[in-house]
């Protein structure tokens, strides 16, 4: 037994742990969990706690669906919303396959698999996500099902960017979120109102991209507990509101070399490597292929075609909020702040498989010493289709069904997510188009039912 594993029993045992809940995400990006009594941890760390992946999103095949999970020690916290007394731990779990191999359909698996790929060449790979949401009222939302009555969900406030409003609820759900994830071991960095009403901003310190992806699982699951506790409800749509900015998860990223940052080059331009212009040519050069991941709903392409700062265009800059890839201002200079933005992943993305494959863009253009193009200086939503010709600006997919058109004849990312999550993807996503697309929709109704 590992020293962590050790750790865990003996936290288990002193704090009179009644439950510990195991954590796994689905190839969509949902939480899944299993409650287990203390009494099963030990065989749980040595055997692991074999279930049923059939009825798991995209996690197997019907014909070999017994799966196990191991539990991965380092991950473990306790649940603070569960109570001080007889609490409730959580861990992340690992799936295998029966025999001991990892699951191929294991989205933590994927990302494992990716950065290990990195580590062989010498690159850890670090991130932080501004993670942007929505609360809404419970007025409208049917009490026994949470379903939305009506379709307009209405948000707590009216405020804007960075206001403070006094006495809002914004203010106490944020203060209550920030305790409650730091009571779990996540760093944050910075909290704000965002620009829609009811909108709010959490933004995480960094950490290499698994812990990452991990936080990001166990910050949906803070908030949306926060927000039941506070009687609102937290919505991480990517785009809730027609006349209102959608919830992006715009991430900053960077590569190490042991202790040196490899995007860091004092005196280049941005202070930005050739490692790093390389990184960013990978993103720019397979953007289009990883956007039905980063931005895997219908809805996700409202946010990213109605302007309100989120990218529609394949492009980078410096101080560019319409570019895709942003390379930040260094507050200092300092070479471990020296990072790059993407800022396409919305809200509702599956961070392990986003990550997985920003990561193997970024390799990639390394790799093959992709040229980064010239920045775009102007505000590239204003240019006219033949000026973004000119400057060899493409856009990204306009729907769903574009990015998975696109997606579908990648080798970058077929390779990167393997067979079966790649499959499983474009086969869930598809039925997703296809039962939107079978809609017909409030907007049809109020343009056409009379006129025609
Ligand atoms: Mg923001
Ligand atoms: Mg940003």
């Amino acid at each position: 037994m590992s020293r962590q594993e050790e750790f865990v029993l003996r936290t288990v045992e002193d704090r009179e742990v009644r439950f510990i809940r195991l954590w796994f995400t689905d190839v969509l990006g949902g939480l899944k969990s299993v409650a287990v009594v203390p009494a099963e941890l030990e065989g749980a760390f040595s055997e692991g706690i074999g279930f049923d992946g059939s009825s798991v999103e995209g996690l197997s095949r019907v014909y070999e669906a017994d799966m196990v999970l191991k539990p991965d020690p380092s991950t473990f916290s306790l649940l603070p919303w569960r109570g001080e007394k007889e609490p409730t731990g959580r861990m992340f779990c690992d799936i295998n396959v029966p025999g001991g191999e990892p699951a191929q359909a294991d989205p933590r698996n994927v990302l494992k698999r990716t950065l290990a790929k990195a580590a062989e060449k010498g690159f850890s790979f670090y991130v932080h996500p501004e993670i942007e949401f929505y609360l809404f009222k419970t007025d409208n939302l049917d009490p026994g099902t949470g379903i939305l009555e009506g379709t307009k969900p209405i948000p707590v406030d009216t405020a804007g960017y960075f206001d403070h409003v006094n006495g809002g609820t914004a203010n106490d759900f944020r203060r209550s979120a920030v305790t409650m994830l730091e009571a779990m071991g996540l760093s944050v960095e910075f909290s704000h109102h965002e620009a829609g009403p009811g909108q709010n901003e959490i933004d995480l310190r960094y950490a290499d991209a698994l812990t990452m992806a991990d936080n990001i699982m166990t910050f949906r699951s803070v908030i949306k507990e926060v927000a039941i506790s506070q009687g609102v409800y937290a919505s991480f749509m990517p785009k809730p509101l027609n006349d209102h900015p959608g919830s992006g998860m715009h991430t900053h990223v960077s590569l190490f070399e042991g202790e040196n940052n490899a995007f860091f080059e004092p005196g280049a331009m941005y202070q930005l490597s050739k490692t790093g212009r390389q990184f960013i040519a990978g993103l720019l050069t397979h953007a289009a292929e990883l956007t039905a991941v980063t931005n895997q709903h219908v809805n996700s392409y409202k946010r990213l075609w109605t302007g309100h700062e989120a990218p529609s265009y394949i492009s980078w800059g410096h101080r560019n909020r319409s570019a895709l890839v942003r390379v930040p201002q260094y507050n200092s200079g300092k070479s471990s702040s020296a990072r790059i933005e993407y800022r396409a992943l919305d809200s509702s993305a599956n961070p392990y498989l986003s990550y997985a494959l920003m990561l193997a863009a970024g390799l990639k253009g390394i790799e093959e010493g992709y040229e980064l193009p010239e920045e775009a200086e102007d505000n590239v939503w204003q240019l006219s289709d033949t000026e973004r010709r000119a400057m060899g600006i493409q856009a990204l997919p306009t729907s769903l069904s574009h990015a998975l058109e696109i997606m579908e004849q990648s080798d970058l990312v077929a390779e990167t997510l393997g067979e079966e999550v790649f499959d499983f993807f474009l086969r869930n996503k598809r039925r997703e188009w296809n039962d939107y697309r079978a809609q017909v929709t409030p907007f049809e109704l109020s343009k056409h039912f009379t006129s025609m």
